[in-house]
């Protein structure tokens, strides 16, 4: 079943009960700014976005973009009079719009007034700059609202089949990155390793090798799978899974399609019982790269 946003009738309810009414003279908020809205978009399938960001995309009149956001969502569910700038980030690719300018952005159009969406893959909070964007705009005096979205982990193992607690398998799950050799203690691989709880990396599938040397060299048990899904929630998904001393011998010089996301633990073998998605063996890119964005350098440049 896939549902149809065009016809259905949606409430339009923008004011919120925390709003500082325009009467209000106390209000903390700058004379005659608009308001932005950190808007999660979801992990790729344009049908996980909340029904409260499809409301704000179809009133919006800027939409600030990250690259990991599905096209189909900014092609049919954006206000069509609403201006889209890319403001994508590639890690290690060397292409990206710098934080700054972003920041700058958001101010400058929430400074004339206008209603704006900062869209973000996924959910807004999580292994995202949010922190930076509120400061600023706690600091400007902009209202804003933040609407999560369905994180990566959740559509990946959704997705894959793979429920990332289950009864008397794992009880907890942790989100994690090792995009670099440091932001992981020698002390927390030995309890990474140990520990019954699913382990998620994010951006952490060109690093993979260190992922899995460092669980292996903490005696992690071999009943712990490990489970890459790349493109998780697009037509291009495809799960690749061994158990992690075999990784070695199957998936050492794979190259993953980004973006992609390594699930660790139990309940990884629940995948081969319960998917429900065939594999695409496809690799083309869902998401288009920054650089191949129209407005990419209009941003940057701005
Ligand atoms: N805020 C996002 C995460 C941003 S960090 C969220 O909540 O999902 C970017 C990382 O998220 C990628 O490197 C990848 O590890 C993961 N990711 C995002 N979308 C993904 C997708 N569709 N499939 C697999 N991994 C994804």
């Amino acid at each position: 079943m896939s549902l149809d946003f065009t016809n259905m009738n949606i409430q339009s309810n923008l004011s919120s009960p925390f709003r500082a009414g325009a009467d209000n003279l106390s209000s903390p908020f700058r004379a005659g700014a608009g308001k932005v809205i950190l808007v999660g978009a979801g992990p790729g399938d344009p049908e996980l976005l909340t029904l409260k960001a499809l409301r704000y995309l179809q009133k919006a009149e800027v939409v600030l973009t990250d690259r990991l956001v599905s096209e189909a969502i900014l092609h049919e569910y954006v206000n069509e009079d609403a201006e889209i700038i890319y403001v994508g980030k590639q890690c290690r690719r060397g292409v990206s719009t710098p934080q700054a300018t972003i920041n700058e952005l958001l101010v400058q159009f929430a400074a004339e007034g206008k209603l704006v969406v900062r869209l973000k893959g996924g959910d807004v909070s999580i292994f995202s700059n949010i922190l930076d964007e509120l400061e600023t705009l706690v600091k400007n005096k902009i209202e804003y609202e933040i609407v999560p979205g369905v994180t990566a982990a959740l559509g990946a193992a959704a997705y894959a089949g793979i429920p990332l607690t289950a009864r008397d398998i794992s009880t907890a799950v942790r989100f994690l990155t090792y995009y670099k050799s440091d932001v992981v203690s020698d002390e927390y691989w030995k309890e990474l390793a140990n520990t019954n709880d699913t382990l998620v990396f994010y951006m952490s599938s060109e690093t993979l090798s260190g992922v899995v040397e460092n669980l292996v060299a903490n005696h992690i048990s071999a009943d712990k799978l490990l489970a890459i899904v790349e493109q998780a929630t697009t037509p291009l998904q495809h799960v690749h899974s061994c158990s992690l001393y075999e990784y070695k011998a199957k998936l050492l010089n794979k190259k993953f399609v980004s973006p992609s996301l390594v699930i660790i633990g139990k309940v990884v073998a629940l995948h081969e019982q319960f998917k429900w998605l065939s594999n695409s063996n496809n690799t083309q890119q869902y998401f288009a790269p920054v650089h191949n964005h129209p407005s990419y350098n209009k941003a940057a440049r701005a």
